[in-house]
Order: structure tokens, then C-alpha cells, then sequence
């Protein structure tokens, strides 16, 4: 079938909410886009960075707010490029960890879509280095494990060799666990890992509303609870915890990312662009 070149879905990890942690070829393509898909962990200040022209589409899942199934969004994607737009999926962090972004590149392939993957900081890397803690360390982990804190049905754990990870005595990080923290604790413990061990549950990483509660395994649900942290967090368990004492840097210092947005935006606005 006679494609036109231009219709192209761009993959585009938006990183962890924090415009300044966009790469510039997400910026550049963000300026670029006809038409963005976009998730609901993207962060003010990132969908500035888009054409006035171009369609914005929100599909992402807020509480109350019901989100469009993965077919729909594939979907949705496909269509779009088919009216010969230049497509942006903007996806929180990195499309490829624990985004689904797997999917919508298969779904793209089989429609004969071409597509681009653009890498994203994931909210792993970006909370270690935002709330000081290393998520490997010389002498203290030698490796870090990502894992997912929900199965497809809500509320439970994901079905993985638990016994491995809770004997394994590196970082573990968990995506999507909040909810789920009080079996995580638990499940670890019961396989052995030590109930002493630190734990950081970091909420909205990067951004000036990032709040990060530090306990042990023993005792971080019950600190979650009274700090009342919500979704986005991240969940990081392991010795490297106690870096933070010394590395800690993000909450001393006080700016606003609205602040960094408005800087951002002009920096890259469209007008400036060669891409517009
Ligand atoms: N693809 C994304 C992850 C999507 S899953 C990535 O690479 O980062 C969504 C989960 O990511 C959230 O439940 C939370 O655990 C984590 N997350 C995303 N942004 C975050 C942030 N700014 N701070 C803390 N956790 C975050």
C-alpha cells in the first residue's frame, strides 16, 4: 500500500514530570507534532512546549477519570498517522519501562506505521538522583532490580520469584507499588530479607512537590500512612537508602518548576524553533 512519508508515530518519553529532564529530541519533536497522545504523568510546563496547532489528546488515567484501553489507544495512533500526521505518543518516563510502550510499537508495526522510540528518564533514575540516594554503589550494590508493584489485577503482587528478590540483598525498586506497599513488605520479609532494611517511598520525583519519607522495612508502611504520600512514588529498598544522609541535595534548595517551565518554554519556544 502507497504510504505517505510523513505519517510516523514518534514514541516519546516525557521523563519523570520535570521539563528540564525532557531530552532535546523530545522537545524538538514535541514542537514538531501535528498530533500528541499524551499520558497523565506528563507535568505542567512539557505540553507548553507543543504547537497550538497541533491536537492535543489526553489518554492517560487520572482517579475519576476513566482512561482509553490500550486497543483503543493503539488505535487511536494508528488513525492518526493514517491522516498523514506527524503522531507524537508522549509517555511518562521511558516508553519502554513499564509503559506499555511495547504494545503500541507491535500495534504501529502491524498497521505498517513506521515509528521512532525515544528513551526517556525513568522514574527510577531520576528519583535516585533527585531525593540522593544511588540506586548501585560501589561496595554497597553491585545491582538494582526494577519490578512492577501491581499485576494486571488490582491489588496484588505480580507474579514473580519473590524468594529470589527477598534473598538477592540488593536495590530493589519498585514502580506502581503505593498501593501495594503493605504486601511488598510483607512478602520480603517472609522470604528473609532483613525487617531492618532501609527503605525510601519518594513521591512526585523531581518535581518542587517531590516528598520523600525514609523508614525500614518493618516500619515504612506505617510512615507512608502517617505522611500520607500519594501516587506517583517510587519505592526504593535496599542498603543504598543510607546514602541519602550525605547525598541528599534536591529538598534543601528552594526553586519552582514553574519557574524552570516558563525558562524552558521560552528557551525552546515554538517561534525559536527551526522545526515550527
Ligand atoms: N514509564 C514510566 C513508568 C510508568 S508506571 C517510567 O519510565 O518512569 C507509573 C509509575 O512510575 C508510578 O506509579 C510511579 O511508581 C512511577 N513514577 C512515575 N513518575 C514518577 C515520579 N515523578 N516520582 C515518583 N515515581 C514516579
Amino acid at each position: 500500500m502507497h504510504r505517505p512519508i510523513k505519517s510516523k508515530v514518534y514514541l516519546v518519553g516525557a521523563g519523570p514530570g520535570n521539563p528540564e529532564l525532557l531530552t532535546l529530541k523530545a522537545v524538538r519533536l514535541l514542537q514538531a507534532a501535528e498530533v500528541v497522545l499524551y499520558d497523565r504523568l506528563i507535568g505542567e510546563g512539557i505540553l507548553e512546549l507543543v504547537s497550538p496547532e497541533a491536537e492535543l489528546i489526553f489518554v492517560g488515567k487520572a482517579s475519576g477519570n476513566h482512561a482509553l484501553p490500550q486497543p483503543e489507544i493503539n488505535s487511536l495512533l494508528i488513525e492518526k498517522a493514517n491522516e498523514n500526521k506527524m503522531v507524537v505518543r508522549l509517555k511518562g518516563g521511558d516508553p519502554f519501562i513499564f509503559g506499555r510502550g511495547g504494545e503500541e510499537v507491535l500495534a504501529c508495526r502491524e498497521a505498517g506505521i513506521p515509528f521512532e522510540i525515544v528513551p526517556g528518564i525513568t522514574a527510577a533514575t531520576a528519583v535516585g538522583a533527585y531525593s540522593g540516594i544511588p540506586l548501585t554503589h560501589r561496595g554497597v550494590s553491585p545491582l538494582v532490580t526494577f519490578i512492577t508493584g501491581h499485576a494486571s489485577k488490582s491489588g496484588t503482587l505480580p507474579d514473580i520469584q519473590w524468594e529470589l528478590l527477598a534473598k538477592s540483598n540488593h536495590t530493589l525498586v519498585f514502580y506502581m507499588g503505593l498501593s501495594t506497599l503493605p504486601l511488598i513488605a510483607k512478602e520480603l520479609i517472609f522470604y528473609g530479607t532483613s525487617p531492618d532494611t532501609p527503605v525510601a517511598v519518594v513521591q512526585e520525583g523531581s518535581l518542587t512537590r517531590q516528598r520523600t519519607v525514609t523508614g525500614i522495612l518493618d516500619n515504612i508502611v506505617e510512615k507512608v500512612e502517617q505522611q500520607q504520600l500519594k501516587s506517583p512514588a517510587l519505592i526504593i529498598i535496599g542498603e543504598v537508602v543510607k546514602l541519602r544522609e550525605y547525598m541528599q541535595w534536591f529538598e534543601e534548595q528552594s526553586y519552582s518548576s514553574f519557574d524552570d517551565a516558563i525558562a524552558l518554554s521560552t528557551a525552546f519556544s515554538p517561534e525559536s524553533s527551526k522545526y515550527s
